[in-house]
């Protein structure tokens, strides 16, 4: 939302924007969901674990941020279980920060990343940008029989067109071109050198990353500290290779980003206002021909996308 905002920031301010940020991901490869089986199950090998079968692999070049993870990176998923509905059930519609922490939850039990080196790595190693699309992801395993959730949009021909929120239809922000030649694909990041000297390795966040500066800004809020907005929204960007980072890490940082120089702020600033990525909105092809699109929304709330609107007249024997 509004990146240039100056003022206070209390948590949820800061996560409503960063939700935001989600909502409108960037979109290297918008056109993938023209196929909807992105996953395929995985192979069963020896000694698993019946835990283990109900992962489903999704290859990251599917994700909003693929392109930022190791080559050859795959994405574990499963269906969420009713413990799992449970807690997130209890989701703050109108808390953005609570939102986000559930979230948080339901990836760190349904996903977890296998890397071609064969380690296994968390949820924390997500890209915050991803987030919401796993979300969705986890959502359709674990809803197959259906319960959609839709958004009507009216077209330009006059008809009314039904869009469901489900992977096939979103659409990705686009990647500024500018930035294109500046990928290195080894460290999966932007490698910037500027007309001053300096260099700069920029790489979206993680969802580690964004645990720890959201503890940050709780604790400086509860400490009356109004936190550096500028800093917040830039420095994430520049911890590539990390997934977390301590409170005094954090502080120094910031130390460190009051003393740039001025030409290297205005650069960072304007380089980290162009990576927006993940989902930017919802589309589909009307009868017509034309494409509609519609806001990327969540109907009910954002509780909706795990807990069914009317199941007591879905569910009562009648
Ligand atoms: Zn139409």
């Amino acid at each position: 939302m509004s990146d240039n905002k100056k003022q206070e920031l209390t948590e949820e301010d800061y996560l409503k924007r960063h939700l935001g940020d989600v909502d409108s991901n960037k979109g290297s490869n918008s056109n993938v969901f023209a196929s909807d089986i992105p996953f395929t199950q995985e192979a069963p090998q020896q000694s698993l674990k019946v835990d283990e079968l109900q992962f489903f692999n999704c290859d990251v070049r599917e994700l909003p941020c693929g392109r930022f993870y190791p080559q050859g990176t795959l994405f574990q998923v499963r269906p969420a279980k009713v413990k799992e509905i449970q807690a997130y059930s209890m989701v703050d519609d109108n808390n953005f920060y609570d939102i986000v922490e559930k979230m948080n939850y339901m990836l760190q039990e349904c996903v977890r990343i296998k890397y071609p080196d064969g380690k296994i790595g968390s949820f924390l190693e997500v890209k915050d940008q991803d987030r919401l699309y796993l979300i969705f992801l986890i959502r359709e395993l674990t809803f197959q029989q259906g319960n959609s959730l839709t958004v009507n949009t009216k077209c330009t021909c006059g008809l009314d067109n039904t869009l469901e929120l489900n992977r096939k239809n979103f659409s990705f922000h686009v990647i500024n071109d500018k930035l294109e030649q500046y990928f290195n694909s080894s460290s999966k990041s932007y490698s910037f050198e500027t007309t001053n000297g300096n260099k700069f390795d920029v790489t979206p966040p993680n969802i580690g990353l964004q645990k720890a500066f959201t503890d940050y800004i709780i604790k400086e809020n509860n400490d009356k500290v109004s936190p550096n907005l500028s800093f917040l929204k830039i420095i994430p960007f520049m911890l590539g290779g990390r997934s977390s980072i301590t409170y005094d890490g954090i502080k120094a940082k910031l130390t460190e980003f009051e003393q740039i120089d001025d030409q290297s702020f205005q650069f960072l600033n304007a380089a980290v206002g162009m990576m927006t990525f993940g989902i930017k909105e919802l589309k589909k092809s009307c009868q017509c021909g034309e494409e509609v699109h519609a806001e990327m929304q969540f109907p009910n709330g954002a509780s909706s996308i795990f807990v069914i609107h009317d199941a007591f007249e879905a569910y009562i024997k009648k």
